[in-house]
C-alpha cells in the first residue's frame, strides 16, 4: 500500500525567501583577520556599556523589564523625544519584521528599492505580501520611481537613508516629497541605521517627519556606531498608534536585560560617538580617494562603508579581489545579492585595516 507522505507546509511566501547570508567572518589559514564585512565599528563599544553589561551578570535569574524603560528613557533623553513614542527591539531587524506583520496582509504590497537592505524583501515576503522592488538612479533611491510603483495595495515602503550597501542618501526635501505623495494608510519606514555617521546639512534622519505625521516610522540601531551588534538592540520612533499596535504582537521580553543596561549606558556616552564619527570622517575620505587613485569607481558614501566597483574590462573581478584580500586577512562583503556582481563593500576599519586594504588592492590592481 502506498500512501502519500504528508508533511507540514510553511504558509505562502515563506519558501520564496532566500535566507539572509551574513558577512563572512573568517579567512582560513590567516592569523590576523580584519572583519570589514558587516559595518561594525573598529572602536568597539563604550567602556561604560561594558561596565553596565557586567553589572547585569549578577542577576540573570530575573526577567528583564518588558517595556525597556531604562533604555527608552536614555534614548528619549539624548534625542529629546517622548519615551512613549519609542519602541525597542532585538535589533532593528526584529522591528522591521514586526512592522510587516502588523501592517501587511496577504495580497498587500511592500515597496523597497533596487539596492535596498535585503531584510525588507525577506520580511515583506514572510508576511505573505508582495515584495515590489523599485529601480534606483545612480545607486540612489528615486522618489519618482517609488511613487510610480505605489498602488492601492501598497501598505508599507522601506527606505534606508543612508542606504546599505550603496552609502547614498536622500536629502530631507526628497524624503518630504516622497511622504507628500503617499496616502495616509501607507507606512513610510525610514531606516536610519547609519544616520549618526552622516555629516550633511541637507540630511534629516526622520525624527521631524515622524513627529509631524501619523504614518512615518524611523528605525535606528545600536549595532553600528555604538558597537553593540552582538547584543542585538534596535529602536524605532513612531506615532503612538503605531507603537501601540506593535506592542500587541511583539514578544513580551523582546529586549534582554544585558541589552537594556548596556544600550542605555552606550547612548549616554556621547564622547564615544564623537570619536567614532571623527575616525569615520577621516577614513571615509582617505579610502574613497585611495580606491579612486587605483582606478576603481567608488559610490559616494555618507555611511561607515564604501561600495567599490571593479572594472569590467580588466578581467580582475570583485570575486578575484575578494579572494586576494581574504588570503591576506581582509574580509570584505560580496554584494551580488544586492545587485552588484562586480563590487565589494568595505566597512571603514581601524587605521591598520584601512591601510592594509589599500596596500593589498594596489598590489591586486597592479599585478599582471
Ligand atoms: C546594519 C543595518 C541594520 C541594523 O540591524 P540590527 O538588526 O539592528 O543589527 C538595519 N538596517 C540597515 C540598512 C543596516 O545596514
Amino acid at each position: 500500500m502506498t500512501s502519500a507522505r504528508v508533511i507540514p507546509t510553511p504558509k505562502n511566501g515563506v519558501m520564496d525567501i532566500a535566507a539572509y547570508v551574513p558577512g563572512k567572518e573568517t579567512a582560513p589559514g590567516v592569523e590576523r583577520v580584519y572583519k570589514l564585512s558587516s559595518n561594525e565599528t573598529p572602536l568597539g563599544p563604550s567602556a561604560q556599556a561594558i561596565k553596565a553589561l557586567s553589572d547585569v551578570a549578577t542577576h540573570l535569574e530575573t526577567y528583564p523589564d518588558g517595556s525597556s524603560h531604562a533604555l527608552r528613557n536614555a534614548i528619549a533623553e539624548v534625542h529629546g523625544l517622548n519615551p512613549a513614542n519609542i519602541l525597542c527591539g532585538n535589533g532593528s531587524d526584529e522591528l522591521l519584521g514586526l512592522l510587516c506583520q502588523t501592517y501587511l496582509s496577504p495580497g498587500d504590497e511592500g515597496i523597497f528599492t533596487e539596492h535596498g537592505f535585503l531584510v525588507y524583501k525577506i520580511q515583506i515576503t514572510g508576511a505573505g505580501a508582495v515584495p515590489v522592488s523599485v529601480p534606483e538612479t545612480d545607486c540612489r533611491a528615486d522618489v519618482d520611481a517609488i511613487l510610480a510603483a505605489v498602488t492601492d495595495r501598497t501598505r508599507i515602503i522601506f527606505l534606508a537613508n543612508p542606504n546599505n550597501p550603496t552609502g547614498t542618501y536622500l536629502p530631507v526635501e526628497e524624503v518630504r516629497r516622497l511622504h507628500a505623495g503617499l496616502a495616509g494608510n501607507v507606512v513610510l519606514v525610514l531606516d536610519a541605521a547609519y544616520s549618526e555617521y552622516v555629516r550633511r546639512n541637507d540630511y534629516e534622519s526622520g525624527l521631524e517627519l515622524v513627529s509631524a505625521n501619523d504614518n512615518v516610522v524611523m528605525t535606528r540601531t545600536f549595532s553600528k556606531i555604538y558597537g553593540l551588534a552582538g547584543l542585538r538592540i534596535g529602536w524605532l520612533y513612531a506615532p503612538l498608534a503605531i507603537v501601540d499596535a506593535l506592542n500587541r504582537i511583539r514578544g513580551p521580553f523582546n529586549v534582554n536585560a544585558a541589552a537594556i543596561a548596556a544600550g542605555a549606558a552606550a547612548i549616554r556616552d556621547r564622547e564615544h560617538v564623537e570619536r567614532a564619527v571623527a575616525h569615520n570622517q577621516v577614513w571615509l575620505a582617505r579610502l574613497t580617494e585611495g580606491f579612486e587613485a587605483l582606478g576603481l569607481k567608488v559610490t559616494p558614501s555618507v555611511g561607515n562603508f564604501v561600495l567599490v566597483h571593479f572594472n569590467d574590462e580588466t578581467g580582475k573581478t570583485a570575486a578575484d579581489a575578494d579572494d586576494f584580500l581574504t588570503a591576506r586577512g581582509f574580509v570584505l562583503r560580496r554584494v551580488t545579492a544586492y545587485g552588484f556582481a562586480n563590487a565589494l563593500r568595505m566597512t571603514v576599519g581601524s587605521k591598520e585595516a584601512n591601510e592594509g586594504v589599500l596596500a593589498a588592492l594596489k598590489e591586486f590592481t597592479e599585478k599582471a
